[in-house]
């Protein structure tokens, strides 16, 4: 029974070294929706950017049109004999000049807001590297934790195929059984009540489990049951035996 309980102590670390091999992982996968945002930050920081430098290239290209426009105006009018129509062609020359100074400002304008998304830009780059160098070294940490575990884990998975070898015959097979479903499968009894599931054990299997003569599952949950005081006997008795 010793050893039987042994082997469960080692069982129940190797499952939580297991189970918390399962869970680091995922505290790295916040991480991964954070960089993932940041990602998403930076490429909106620097379309700012360019879809200002764009505007600017479109209001270029709106003044040369009007330049150009104006220059064939400006050839026309020599050719023109009624002075209505020599009118009407230099105000039209006038309107295309005010529209190249609204555009020229507005380009001015752009200039400013390019040069204050640039440097929110170089602003963010910097923020978004550190906050990126803070989750590699996060998730470094979490990796070498992670390596720890698992080394950890493997060495008490070592050592369990002797120590299972301890473990009466006939116990093993009933003990690997139970522990599929309940854990711990080896529970003491506690007066006349299961350590498992606090239910009342029958007084004849409760005089036989103090009596130590045989092994015995709780009728209600199937754990195997053991007093402590025959566990202390056991221990002596080992003791002396070895002695
Ligand atoms: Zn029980």
């Amino acid at each position: 029974m010793l050893a039987l309980l042994e082997l469960q102590t080692l069982d129940m670390k190797i499952a939580k070294l297991k189970e918390l091999e399962k869970e680091l992982p995922r505290k790295k996968d916040k991480f991964a929706i954070h960089r993932q945002r940041l990602d998403a930050e930076l490429k909106e920081s620097e379309a700012r950017c360019k879809a200002l430098l764009q505007k600017q290239r479109e209001c270029t290209g709106d003044i040369e049109q009007r330049q150009a426009q104006i220059q064939k105006y400006d050839g026309q009018l020599y050719s023109i004999k009624k002075n209505e129509e020599y009118k009407a062609l230099l105000h039209e020359m006038e309107l295309l000049k005010k529209q190249i100074a609204i555009k020229e400002e507005r380009i001015i304008s752009l200039m400013c807001e390019h040069d204050e998304a640039k440097a929110m830009l170089e602003a963010d780059k910097e923020r978004i590297q550190a906050e990126l160098a803070k989750i590699d070294a996060e998730c470094a940490v979490i990796d070498g934790e992670l390596k720890t575990l698992t080394h950890d884990r493997k060495e008490l998975e070592k050592s369990r195929g002797p120590l299972a070898a301890k473990v009466e015959p006939e116990l093993l097979p009933r003990y690997e059984r139970i522990r599929k479903v309940r854990v711990p499968a080896v529970v003491p009894l506690n007066d006349e009540t299961c350590g498992g599931c606090f239910m009342t054990v029958r007084p004849q299997i409760v005089n036989e489990i103090l009596a130590n003569d045989k092994i015995h599952a709780c009728q209600h949950c199937g754990r195997l049951l053991y007093h402590l005081t025959n566990l202390e006997d056991a221990s002596s008795g080992g003791m002396a035996e070895s002695a």
